[in-house]
């Protein structure tokens, strides 16, 4: 493909071609382009798209593969729009390839125990599925209602049961992904086991729309849990924080499923400016924890529980605890972590970050960040939470002071991904590179490492049509 190929300067000419292998409702153009194709969560609202493409099977998602290959027409892939690195946001003249009519559960196979479910398939509709017929999909996330297994998979998504069922690459067994070229790659494997030379699935989890576009997967299942115990405790430093985990792992016996620490910075903002979420316990601890034992009897897990936190208490890991009594207290305890949705409108102007730190330098590193960041800036608010079970920690900085036109956020990032590489950290724990950390990914990747990921895409995508420009350029 080149330049002066003429299908490439003929945009009516794929338009055309697209329309002859879709349904009406199939394919988007012109003014007829609805707006919510046009940007992801965080992002800006993108150029318009030549077209949105809307196919309803794995056959339509390789016709329109094909079809872009040949005429070298740049396509992305866009599930639930949720997506916090802007990476399913379109570039002008990209062909959007949204999975949203591609939806439901074909499948769920009580005796390998596994969901066989097609990709823009909601997480939530997956895990109200699963639930009904007496399974757990443990993968869970704020986004649930809208974000979908295909972006689920795409972004390697992580979430809030991380520390006991590990990230949605733990939870795919198989999966069906077409190539740039239209080439359909069933794995749709069901067992735990299985050798047979390279694990093809790897290769589309996490690689965020570049590399092929996920139209099925089959799903671990986990037996679900009868009983949840839910408690908040407040901490007086990071060591305690590390020590209380440890702690917790040990007496629960591997049934922790839930570990987010919140600083004192962000439960006060929570606390104080999101509505409906109240304080548990009062404000002014250094540190909050929300802690999970998923079981299956209430009646055993419930002693279990409060001996834990009262041998945490009696050996100083804590300084104080609230056990929540019912499901609505458990719900509203959660909100304190939930409340974060509400950041993007309220807290302003701001920029937020999702970065890995080995657990125990987690509280040096915010310490860190802190001092360098006000030194720059003496008016910045920061805050602090994370699932630190899992390294992750996310972090914001705000400017009170400065109009949003103003606001350094390049300044801030450079400074922010600089603390990250001296301490060894990732740039991106969950939210994957997109757009956003591109330009930060050798703070986190060796050159052979970017090496050996360009090889793969040009491998696999030799003329370069899907997702250009997001996670790396080629060079
Ligand atoms: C309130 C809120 C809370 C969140 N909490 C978490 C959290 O705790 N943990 C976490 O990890 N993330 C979290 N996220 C981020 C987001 O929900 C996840 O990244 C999610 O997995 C994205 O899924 P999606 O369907 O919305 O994908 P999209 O945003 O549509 O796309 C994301 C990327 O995946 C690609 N993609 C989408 N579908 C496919 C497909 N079928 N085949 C190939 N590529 C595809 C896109 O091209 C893009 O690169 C949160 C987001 C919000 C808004």
């Amino acid at each position: 493909m080149t330049d002066s190929d003429p299908a490439r300067k003929a945009p009516g000419a794929i338009l055309g071609a697209l329309a002859a292998l879709l349904d009406g409702p199939g394919l988007q153009a012109g003014d007829a382009i609805e707006t919510r194709f046009r940007k992801d969560w965080y992002a800006p609202l993108g150029a318009p798209p030549l077209a949105v493409a809307r196919p309803r099977g794995t056959a339509e998602v390789a016709a329109v593969l094909a079809l872009c290959n040949r005429l070298g027409q740049p396509v992305v892939p866009q599930g639930g729009l949720t997506g916090l690195a802007g990476a399913a946001t379109p570039q002008g003249g990209e062909v959007v390839l949204s999975l949203e009519r591609m939806r439901g559960v074909e499948e769920i196979d009580a005796q390998a125990g596994t969901m066989t479910v097609l990709a823009g398939t909601t997480l939530q509709a997956a895990q109200d599925a699963a639930r009904e017929a007496g399974w757990l999909l443990a993968v869970d996330l704020g986004a649930r209602g809208s974000c979908q297994i295909g972006g689920n998979i795409a972004t390697n998504a992580g979430g809030n049961r991380v520390i006991r069922y590990g990230m949605m690459r733990d939870q795919v067994l198989g999966l069906e992904a077409v190539l740039a070229d239209g080439t359909v790659v069933s794995s749709l494997n069901k067992m735990q086991k299985n050798n047979a030379g390279y694990d093809v699935r790897q290769l589309f989890i996490g690689s965020e729309g570049t590399l092929g576009v996920i139209t099925r997967a089959v799903l671990r299942l986990a037996p679900l849990p009868a009983a949840t115990q839910t408690a908040l405790c407040a901490l007086a430093g990071y060591e305690d924080v590390v020590r209380l985990l440890r702690h917790a792992q040990r007496a629960l016996s591997g049934r922790l499923s839930a570990f987010e620490v919140m600083w004192a910075d962000f439960y006060a903002l929570v606390t104080t400016r999101v509505a409906g979420v109240r304080a548990p316990l009062p404000a002014g601890h250094p540190f909050y924890v929300l802690l999970d034992l998923q079981g299956n009897d209430s009646a055993q897990d419930a002693p279990v529980f409060e001996a834990m936190l009262e041998s945490a208490l009696e050996a100083g890991l804590i300084q104080d605890a609230a056990v929540a009594a019912s499901h609505k207290e458990a719900a509203s305890f959660w909100l304190l972590r939930d409340a974060v949705a509400e950041f993007p409108t309220m807290w302003t102007p701001s920029v937020g970050f999702d970065v890995s730190v080995p657990i125990g330098r987690i509280g040096e590193f915010a310490e860190t960040l802190r001092a360098r960041v006000l030194a720059a800036w003496p008016g910045a608010e920061m805050m602090h939470f994370g699932h630190v079970g899992d390294s992750n920690l996310h972090f914001g900085v705000r400017l009170p002071d400065m109009d949003a036109a103003d606001f350094p956020e390049h300044d801030i990032t450079d400074l922010a991904y600089g603390v990250v590489r001296d301490f060894q950290g990732s740039i991106s724990a969950e939210h994957g590179v997109g757009f956003h950390k591109k330009p930060y990914l050798h703070c986190s990747r060796s050159p052979e490492e970017l090496a050996l990921m360009r090889l793969l895409k040009r491998s696999l995508d030799p003329n370069g049509i899907l997702s250009p420009g997001r996670v790396f350029d080629l060079g």
